[in-house]
């Protein structure tokens, strides 16, 4: 495996916690405008691979680039975020008391990192982003409403709204579908591939009618390690992945 062409490259990389291997020679690439889901059942390591990407834990051993040639394994939390890593946790976090609208208009003053140009938008462009965004993440409507009068799907919907507006280039979504109606997990995997067009979008998710409707490439964790990689047909039908998810 080459990095050539990736936007995130992990090679062999691996964490312990007191001597029990959280991430065990993990190696996977995701292209630059790629959507990939991640799978696994609970404890494979999904949350601390995202934790390694962001910066959050540092790996033992292995290789973590972005952009082909920028090492992760040097830079802080703070740092990774300014080079255009992105995250959302499964809860939202908005601003409640504050409307729609500026909630994505603080998060596009919010500073970007040590290594963020800071400049100050013109106010006609900085209103025209808004627009955009709001049109984006299916809230165009809401604008002047409080975001805590939004149902909880178009929090998260609000929440990926207000990463965008940091300009990432990639963008690690932890279980968005948990707790939507059907409608709204069908419409945020429209969203997310929307957004995938632009971007890079890692999803990490549980609900697999929703993987369904992502209709991206699946990446299967398995104690620490990728244990298959393919379309969701292709993973759900190796014996390998059946066994792990029966518990065999
Ligand atoms: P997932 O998100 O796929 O459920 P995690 O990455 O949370 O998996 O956890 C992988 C394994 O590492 C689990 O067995 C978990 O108990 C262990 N683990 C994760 N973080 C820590 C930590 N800070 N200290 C000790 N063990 C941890």
């Amino acid at each position: 495996m080459t990095a050539t062409g990736s936007l995130l490259y992990l090679d062999g990389v691996s964490v312990s916690f007191d001597g029990f291997k959280a991430l065990n020679n993990l190696s996977f690439l995701i292209g630059r405008n790629e959507m990939r889901a991640i799978i696994g059942p609970n404890g494979a390591g999904k949350t601390t691979m995202m934790d390694v990407i962001t910066g959050k834990t540092r790996p033992d051993t292995g290789t973590l680039l972005f952009g082909e040639k920028l090492d992760l394994t040097r830079h802080d939390e703070a740092e990774i975020a300014g080079f255009g890593i992105g995250r959302k946790f499964q809860k939202p976090t908005v601003f409640e008391s504050h409307t729609v609208e500026d909630n994505i208009a603080l998060a596009l003053k919010a500073p970007r990192g040590p290594f963020a140009t800071l400049f100050h938008r013109r106010e006609r462009e900085e209103s025209a982003r808004i627009d955009a965004l709001l049109e984006l993440v299916r809230l165009d409507s809401r604008r002047d409403d409080l975001a805590g009068d939004l149902s909880h799907g178009q929090k998260q919907w609000l929440e990926i709204g207000m990463l965008l507006a940091q300009d990432p280039q990639l963008l690690l979504i932890d279980e968005p579908a948990a707790g939507m109606t059907d409608a709204e997990t069908a419409a945020t995997a429209d969203l997310l591939r929307d957004i995938s067009k632009s971007h890079s979008v890692v999803v990490v998710e549980h609900d697999m009618t929703f993987v369904r409707a992502l209709d991206v490439k699946v990446t299967v964790l398995h104690e620490g390690s990728v244990l298959a990689e393919g379309s969701l047909d292709h993973v759900s039908s190796d014996q390998k992945v059946i066994d792990v998810y029966l518990g065999r």
